[in-house]
Parts: structure tokens; C-alpha cells; sequence
């Protein structure tokens, strides 16, 4: 974000201790519609005293055992009411995050309908962890109990704002840690709201509190504070390796992050529907106009099938509803920011330089409305080692590379410093098998369409390299949250 300005626009207030309290900072800065480029709001920059006032809440909180000692019982109930009051305000908050992000209101994926089910999971999950009782001789029991860290501090990036929030804050408050929420400068009201639903779901004032402002303010202020027991970090890798580096220049705090990806899909040329794999290649690019951290922004494809999946994944590419964020009927939105639409017109220029084959988009779109749109944007002939095939673009942006056999696809495919998820698309059982060990992060297997359910919430997964360090999702991401503590018994 730009230098802090003077603004008039509404200020989004920080919600600490269960009520708006006003901001110490007296800067601000402007939250801009990407869907128009008109100011919506503004933010206070934050500062380090607008954090440790939201830390010290916190802390008192997790203290007097007000949510941290509460029976399993209360908590689970008013964790599912949580779930309940979000359901019923999914469509406020989508509105809110569409309004400063520019996340179609219309897309299911990290909905905020669908992030409420993540709440049911671990509220239900909240007497389901157990601790341990090892064996030892007579005069000795030993046990482990499971326990929550303390102050958790939760930074969010802006590309699915509710979902992501509520991924760290359902099984951090299911443990019994208390939360300061961080959440991007480009999308902080839906975090605001959350705390706000939250109280009124029965969690009790200073659980939960957020701090609206900037990363190098308010970001940086809670990695360094000494008194947050855990940082819970998505964003980018950049910014990631920071929060390790925070943790080293304060307290050593726990540092859990899910960072970037340049996710390939992979299509084998072996009888696999080519119809079905455009479509699902195609949707994927576009949802969130690519600004995904698992979308499939690589395609792989064995040479003999290259032609004509270009030329279907194309035509469906052609057949997007481009418009305003709010509008129910928009299929594609804009990008986040300015500097983000600038950002992925950048690695359009150079990777034609780079020699890649531009097959459409390539251009801004929707440039009377003043928002921050791309077309959807198709390269063939990219080398594996360009930037565009590389670096994450954060964009609808699809790089399509040949292979002759697998052995140069998997070689392809894990030759990025990311590690964060896969698409294989194969009629054969026993290559998708194969595939499945012999890529180096999370892989699903196509046969098929993806249409089923899969293992929803309980599914975990831990990515490799530069995508991040620790499990989140499922019980494991819930234990997480969750410290072992060693209980020793000696007696006679
Ligand atoms: P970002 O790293 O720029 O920002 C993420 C958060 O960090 C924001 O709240 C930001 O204010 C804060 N921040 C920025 N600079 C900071 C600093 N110097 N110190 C402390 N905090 C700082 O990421 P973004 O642009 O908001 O989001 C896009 C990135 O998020 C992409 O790289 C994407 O892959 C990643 N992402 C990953 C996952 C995952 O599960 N792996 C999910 C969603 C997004």
C-alpha cells in the first residue's frame, strides 16, 4: 500500500475487548473499490500501541480463564452458534469483502457460507482432542495434556479474507487460546465483523480482537510483540520468512505459515476427457481472477493432447461474465489493487519478451470502470525456468508447457521453490498413482470431474519448501493451535 494519507472517507475502527475503540495512530490510509477505483473507506495505519492494547486484552483474557478454562461444553455451543450467526450473515460479509477486495459475491469457493462449516468442524472437534498417557513403573504416572498456546495473533491476507480468518480463528478459540486478528489492509471489515458476530454468539469480550492497518505497522508490531505465544501467518513467502524472523528478534513464538504456490495441472494425453479437464482447468484460472494460492497458473501437458485442450480451455475461458464484484451475476472480478493489476500486466509484457506465445488476453479490460481488471490471459510455449513459470502472478494467467513423458513432467512440476499443491489429470490408475508419490506437495488424482465433496474439513495439509511450515485444516490444524504439556506424577 502507498504512503499514509489524510482521509475523510469512513474509518474502520479496531475492535478490542469486545467494543470499537479509536485508533492511537492518527494516519490513515485509503481503502480503494476495485471493482470502480473510487475510495470505499479508510484504515488507520495502526501503530505499535494499537497492538499491544489489542495484546494486553488478550492476554487478560486468556488469564482469568474466562474462554481458555470454560467447559468444553460452552465453548462448543457458542462455537456453533458463531457458525450460525456467520451462515446467516454470509451475504453481508461476502458484500463486505467484495466491496474492498473484489471477490465475486456470487463464487462459492471461500464463501463465507462455506467457511461457517469450518466453525461446526472444530466446535465439534473441541472434545474430540485428547492428550496421552505414556507407560511407566509403579510409582511413576506420566501423562500429556493438550493446551492452548495462549495469545494467538492471526495475519490474513485479502484473496478469500472470511475464509482465511476463520481457518486460524475456529481452531485457535476451539483450543481455548485467545486471538488479535491482523487482517490485510485491502480487506479488513469482514475480520471486524466476525469479532462483532462472535460477541453476540457468546464468546466472551477480549477472545477475540482485531486490529485494522498496515503490514509494516500492525503486522510487524505482532510478530514482535512479546507477548503473543503464536503467530498464525498466510500471505506471501516474502512475508512469511518475516514472521520467522520476527519470532528470532522477540520471543521465539510458535510460527505457522501457508504462503505462495505455482501449482501445476498436469495432463496426461492417455484417454483422460479432455472436455471435462479444460472446463475444470479453466474455472479454476478464473475464480477469484486467479488470486489463489493453490490455482492450478501451470498447465503441463503431454504434447500429443496440447492442441486441443488450448483450444477448449479457450473457449471456456471466453465464456466468463467480467463485471462489478457486487453484481450477483459476475463470474470474473478485478484484481485486488492497482498495484496488483500492474503487477500482472508486468509478467504479461515479459514473458512475450521471455518468447513466451501470448494465445489471448493479455490486455486490461473493463477500463471505463475504473476497476483493476485483466483478461484472462493464455501463454503457450513458456520455459519452465521463465519468471512467468516460476513466480507466483497472483492473476488469471495460465502458462502452458509441453512434456513428452512423465518423467520430464514430474521433473517440471517440482522445479519451483513452492510446494503447496498439484492437479494430475489421467485415465490410468497406475500413473495417477505414481504421480501422487512422486510429486512433492498435495496432489488430487482426475478422472473424473470435480464434483464430489471430498474429505471437507477434515482434510489436513502441510505444505512443502517455500509454501509454508506446519498443518492447517482438520484435527491435525487444530493440534496445531495446541501445546504438550508433560504431566509427572511421582507417589508410593
Ligand atoms: P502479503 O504477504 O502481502 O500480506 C499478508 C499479510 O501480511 C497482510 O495482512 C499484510 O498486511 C501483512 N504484512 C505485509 N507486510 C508485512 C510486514 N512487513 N510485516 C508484517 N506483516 C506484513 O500477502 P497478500 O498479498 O495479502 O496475499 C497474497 C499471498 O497470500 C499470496 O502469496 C498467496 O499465495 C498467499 N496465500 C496463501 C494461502 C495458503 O494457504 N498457502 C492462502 C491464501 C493466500
Amino acid at each position: 500500500m502507498s504512503a499514509a494519507v489524510e482521509i475523510s472517507a469512513p474509518l474502520v475502527l479496531p475492535f478490542v475487548d469486545g467494543r470499537f475503540v479509536d485508533p492511537h495512530s492518527d494516519r490513515a490510509v485509503p481503502v480503494i473499490n476495485p471493482s470502480n477505483g473510487r475510495q470505499l473507506l479508510a484504515i488507520p495505519a495502526g501503530s505499535d500501541a494499537d497492538v499491544d492494547r489489542a495484546v494486553q486484552a488478550a492476554r487478560k483474557a486468556f488469564e482469568d480463564g474466562r474462554w481458555s478454562e470454560a467447559p468444553p461444553s460452552f465453548r462448543k455451543k457458542v462455537l456453533h452458534r458463531f457458525a450460525d450467526l456467520i451462515a446467516e450473515h454470509a451475504a453481508e460479509l461476502d458484500a463486505l469483502d467484495a466491496g474492498e477486495m473484489g471477490k465475486p459475491v456470487g463464487q462459492l469457493m471461500g464463501s463465507a457460507a462455506r467457511a461457517a462449516g469450518c466453525v461446526r468442524f472444530y466446535a465439534e472437534a473441541i472434545d474430540k482432542i485428547t492428550g496421552e498417557v505414556y507407560g511407566s513403573d509403579k510409582n511413576d504416572l506420566v501423562l500429556q495434556r493438550r493446551v492452548p498456546r495462549g495469545v494467538v495473533g492471526a495475519i490474513t491476507p485479502w484473496n478469500f479474507p472470511v475464509y482465511v480468518a476463520l481457518f486460524k480463528i475456529a481452531p485457535a478459540l476451539a483450543g481455548g487460546n485467545c486471538c488479535v486478528i491482523k487482517p490485510s489492509e485491502w480487506s479488513s471489515r469482514s475480520a471486524i465483523r466476525l469479532a462483532q458476530l462472535a460477541i453476540e454468539a457468546g464468546v466472551p469480550g477480549g477472545v477475540l480482537n482485531v486490529v485494522p492497518g498496515v503490514g509494516e505497522t500492525v503486522g510487524r508490531a505482532l510478530g514482535l510483540h512479546n507477548d503473543v505465544d503464536m503467530i498464525s501467518f498466510t500471505g506471501s513467502t516474502v512475508v512469511g520468512k518475516l514472521m520467522l524472523q520476527y519470532a528470532g528478534q522477540s520471543n521465539m513464538k510458535v510460527v505457522m505459515t501457508e504462503t505462495g504456490g505455482k501449482s501445476p495441472q498436469i495432463v496426461f494425453a492417455d484417454g483422460i476427457d479432455l472436455d471435462v479437464a479444460a472446463a475444470s482447468i479453466a474455472s479454476f484460472l478464473v475464480t477469484n481472477a486467479g488470486q489463489i494460492c493453490t490455482v492450478g497458473s501451470r498447465l503441463l501437458v503431454q504434447r500429443s493432447a496440447e492442441a486441443a485442450l488450448v483450444d477448449r480451455i479457450q473457449a471456456r475461458l471466453q465464456k466468463i461474465v467480467m463485471g462489478d464484484a457486487l453484481d450477483p451475476k459476475t463470474t470474473f472480478g478485478p484484481l485486488v489493487s492497482a498495484k496488483q493489476h500492474a503487477r500482472v500486466l508486468r509478467y504479461i509484457e515479459n514473458a512475450s519478451a521471455d518468447g513466451a506465445q501470448l494465445v489471448m488476453g493479455g490486455k486490461p479490460a473493463l477500463s471505463q470502470s475504473g476497476g483493476y481488471f485483466v483478461e484472462p490471459t493464455l501463454f503457450r510455449n513458456v520455459a519452465p525456468k521463465s519468471a512467468l513459470a516460476q513466480e507466483e502472478v497472483f492473476g488469471p494467467v495460465l502458462s502452458v508447457i509441453a512434456f513428452d513423458d512423465e518423467d520430464e513432467a514430474v521433473r517440471i512440476a517440482n522445479d519451483t521453490i513452492y510446494g503447496l499443491a498439484a492437479y494430475v489429470w489421467t485415465a490410468s490408475l497406475t500413473t495417477g498413482m505414481r504421480m501422487a508419490k512422486r510429486i512433492r506437495s498435495s496432489v488430487r488424482i482426475h478422472s473424473a470431474a470435480p464434483t464430489g465433496e471430498g474429505a471437507g474439513y477434515a482434510a489436513t495439509n502441510e505444505a512443502t519448501r517455500q509454501s509454508g511450515i506446519g498443518a492447517e485444516g482438520g484435527i491435525t490444524g487444530m493440534e496445531g493451535y495446541l501445546r504438550r504439556q508433560r504431566v509427572w506424577f511421582s507417589h508410593a
